[in-house]
């Protein structure tokens, strides 16, 4: 028996939900929990504004804010945070000074996103494009989620056995589990580890690569007869296995 505590019951049931990627069933979990708390009523409490005002929201959860319903919410949350964007932006553009630019820069090909920042500007615009209020949130449970993986990696033969069962990752969130399990494995842990979750992702890519031609191939006129199995929604879950989220949500919205 898995002993459950606090940060061990998600985990386990993102593991139980038979996704192509427990982290993203986490994620999509706490993101969902963020924007409802926040546009619910959190937004009139002043401690949480001074959080929002300070750390802003990236695209995709302004995205999500939109889409979730309450307009005043979002109206009251964006007067204060442009207020104070716009009061920061005003110390950052009077300590602004342009460098030179010889010839040779000039002629260089633009590649903006790529490059350091070249400006204490532009390197504060960055610092606030990456800084989001539901990001934030996710981040900090997200890597108690890891910590709790390894640990019940580490001690768990049942853990052990429903991970060895599971449907991989998705790319980016494997990723993680990688960098993660540099620093909390041993070597002897990691002799074990690797290969089992090496093969977890390959044998599962390739699962979800079968089903995904499949669906092409039903599209023939030959095979229009034959078993979707499991190919009717492999499009969206093979989108998930290479950048992770649930492409084929409904949007998440305020309940009537
Ligand atoms: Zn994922
Ligand atoms: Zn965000």
């Amino acid at each position: 028996m898995i002993k459950e505590t606090i940060a061990t019951i998600p985990l386990m049931d993102a593991f139980g939900a038979g996704d192509e990627c427990p982290f993203c069933f986490l994620e999509r979990e706490a993101e969902q929990h963020a924007i409802s708390f926040i546009l619910g009523s959190a937004y009139m409490e002043d401690d949480i504004r001074e959080k929002t005002d300070d750390a802003g929201f990236c695209r995709h959860h302004f995205k999500m804010m939109y889409d979730y319903g309450n307009r005043l919410g979002s109206a009251l949350i964006l007067s204060t945070h442009l207020k104070k964007l716009n009061l920061e932006l005003g110390g950052e553009l009077k300590n602004f000074s342009p460098k030179k630019s010889g010839l040779l820069k000039r002629m260089k090909r633009t590649d903006v996103k790529n490059a350091e920042a070249k400006t204490p500007l532009g390197a504060w615009i960055r610092r606030k494009e990456a800084s989001c209020y539901v990001c934030d949130h996710f981040r900090d449970i997200y890597n108690r989620y890891l910590d709790t993986f390894f640990d019940l990696y580490r001690k768990n033969s049942d853990f052990r056995e429903i991970f060895g069962k599971s449907r991989g990752f998705c790319l980016p969130h494997f990723g993680d589990l990688i960098e993660t399990a540099e620093d909390k494995l041993s070597e002897d842990q990691k002799k074990e580890f690797y290969p089992k979750v090496f093969a977890l992702m390959q044998d599962n890519i390739d699962r979800v690569q079968k089903d995904v031609s499949w669906f092409v191939e039903k599209n023939d006129y030959r095979n229009r007869d034959k078993d979707w199995g499991s190919a009717a929604d492999s499009i969206q879950r093979a989108m998930q296995k290479c950048a992770g989220g649930y492409p084929a949500d409904e949007t998440f919205r305020v309940k009537p």
